[in-house]
């Protein structure tokens, strides 16, 4: 099969803004590039540039069927203001309604091994789905979210499903300042949890508030931040040839 990726300069897209780097995805792939998103703010940044820059841009997210109702709320406001569709893509029930039966609802509390095997069956499957209808993701990872993402590239190739892809991460040399100015410049919708503490939100129980000087995704999985590995706190989507 072709790769697609050969032909495509990553330095001159390491040299790209924002917006050109989502204009340019459009161009390159059309509806085979994606912004994916599961809401952080950066997500909705993207969501607002894309507008102007790449209104046909597809967005697509992953819902774990255990995301707070602000989740929702925020995306049926963005879908209002925005007139998109957000895609979304859901774990196999089966394969849910299976690990249940084996570890029980609350597994993620046992063990690390538990909280990735959730994360596995409620994220990383569900988004392996939805990228396999992308040959460009992109994503709102930015460096300074935590120590495991500092060197994370602005443009890369990476392997999924034995197929490669190019991801992209348009506001990764962002700071969480500069993110905030732009929302309250350009009065884009965020997720009302930032409002009551929250700096990083995935699922209910494994996002709690953070407090001042922590690191901002010390609230995920707030029971293992005393584990070694605290600063790898990752759900599996953004690890392993993944671009991280
Ligand atoms: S964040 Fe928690 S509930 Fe959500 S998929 Fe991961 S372990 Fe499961």
């Amino acid at each position: 099969m072709e790769d697609w990726t050969e032909g495509v300069n990553l330095e001159a897209l390491e040299a790209m803004g924002p917006e050109e780097l989502l204009r340019w995805s459009w161009e390159a792939r059309g509806t085979r590039a994606a912004i994916f998103t599961s809401f952080q703010k950066t997500g909705c940044v993207m969501i607002d540039m894309a507008r102007a820059a790449a209104p046909e841009l597809r967005v697509l997210t992953v819902d774990t069927l255990r995301l707070p109702q602000d989740t929702h709320d925020l995306m049926k406001a963005l879908e209002a203001k925005y007139g998109i569709r957000i895609e979304r893509f859901q774990p196999d029930p089966d394969r849910v309604a299976r690990m249940v039966d084996d570890h029980g609802e609350f597994l993620f509390f046992d063990s690390r091994e538990k909280q990735e095997h959730c994360c596995a069956v409620r994220k990383v499957e569900p988004n392996r789905r939805a990228l396999a209808t992308v040959d460009i993701w992109i994503t709102g990872l930015r460096r300074d979210q935590s120590a495991f993402r500092k060197a994370t590239p602005k443009a890369a190739v990476v392997e999924q499903n034995g197929r490669r892809l190019l991801k992209l991460c348009p506001l990764i040399d962002w700071t969480e300042e500069r993110v905030n100015a732009y929302i309250s410049e350009r009065g884009v919708p965020y997720n009302s949890l930032y409002d009551k503490g929250y700096t990083s939100i995935g699922c209910v129980i494994c996002s709690t508030p953070t407090r001042p000087g922590e690191n901002p995704r010390a609230g995920r999985w707030r029971w293992t931040n005393q584990l070694a590995e605290a600063g790898k706190k990752e759900c599996g989507i953004h690890i392993q040839g993944s671009g991280i």
